[in-house]
């Protein structure tokens, strides 16, 4: 730090310098995993509604430190955009993804997380292609998940992409929505086919008629703009029966029907709900 070189350093400069070294090392691990393919991926699988079908599942990166254990995705995929290497990330994902979907029942989808750094980049559009053509997976079979962020930087290099990505009959999907900046009315111009409405809208919905009106209000006026719903973070029984009386949504994701899961159990559970 710049103190130091007038000589003094104090018991807190310590402590961030020590922080700053421990982040310099997590950000070489995180480097060093990535080059050797180290991640690996988990899905979590979005039912109907009703719980009777498994439509589509949400890859979700993983990532175990040798020494640090499981490291959060929010954490290391905020550091991998830090450091210039989500892209990296992304195709891995992508590629890994596609190749697991085609194990699964051919009804199944599945859905893959792009940063807003990826959406920048027209190359995105020759990585998803091999990605499909490389695992053999349909195009329909693939979802693409945006956050509302993405859209602010470079708005129409960004919508020429996804404009792009739909010719071809990917789907995309909009995340987390309801914690960005923007409105439905914005999102009507978008070159859309689904809005996840975030888990933050589900969390209080039994115990407060307020969150359940904001939540139908909004699923209301993105069923009106010809969108499909996918509610996230459902965990509790009474959640699922409010959703359900009224009709507040297509698609669930949640602990309510199941966790993130590895890639052979989503054949598994899906086979157990046709048995039913
Ligand atoms: P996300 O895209 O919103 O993913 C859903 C997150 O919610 C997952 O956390 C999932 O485990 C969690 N979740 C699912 N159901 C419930 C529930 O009922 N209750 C609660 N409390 N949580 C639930 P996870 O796996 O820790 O991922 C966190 C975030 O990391 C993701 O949020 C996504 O933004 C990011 N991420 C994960 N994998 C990737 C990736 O491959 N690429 C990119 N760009 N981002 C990723
Ligand atoms: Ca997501
Ligand atoms: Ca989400
Ligand atoms: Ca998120």
């Amino acid at each position: 730090s710049k103190s130091r070189l007038k000589g003094g350093i104090t018991g807190f400069e310590h402590e961030m310098d020590g922080r700053y070294i421990e982040q310099q090392k997590l950000k070489a691990d995180l480097r060093e995993a990535v080059a050797a393919n180290a991640l690996h991926l988990m899905f979590q699988p979005m039912f109907k509604a009703d719980g009777t079908r498994i439509e589509c599942a949400e890859a979700l990166a993983r990532w175990v430190h040798p020494e640090k254990g499981s490291i959060p995705p929010d954490v290391f995929i905020r550091l991998a955009e830090e450091m210039g290497i989500i892209s990296q990330i992304t195709r891995f994902v992508l590629f890994k993804a596609c190749e697991e979907c085609m194990n699964w029942p051919d009804h199944i989808a599945v859905s893959v997380n792009l940063s807003a750094r990826d959406l920048r980049d027209a190359d995105i559009l020759s990585v998803v292609s091999d990605a499909l053509a490389h695992s053999g997976l349909e195009a329909s079979r693939l979802h693409l998940e945006i956050t509302e962020s993405s859209l602010i930087d470079e708005p129409a290099v960004v919508r020429a992409i996804l404009a792009e990505l739909r010719s071809r009959d990917i789907t995309i999907a909009i995340d987390d929505f309801g914690t960005g900046f923007s409105s439905l009315s914005y999102l009507d111009t978008l070159p859309l086919d689904i809005v996840k409405i975030d888990r933050s809208f589900v969390r209080n919905i039994v115990e407060d008629t307020r969150r359940l009106k904001l939540l139908r209000g909004t699923v209301h006026l993105a069923r009106e703009l010809g969108l499909k719903i996918v509610v996230e973070g459902v965990e509790t029984h009474e959640q699922l029966v409010l959703l359900n009386k009224y009709r507040s949504t297509d698609l669930i994701q949640g602990y309510v029907f199941s966790p993130p899961v590895p890639s052979k159990e989503i054949g598994i559970l899906s086979q157990a709900l046709n048995r039913r």
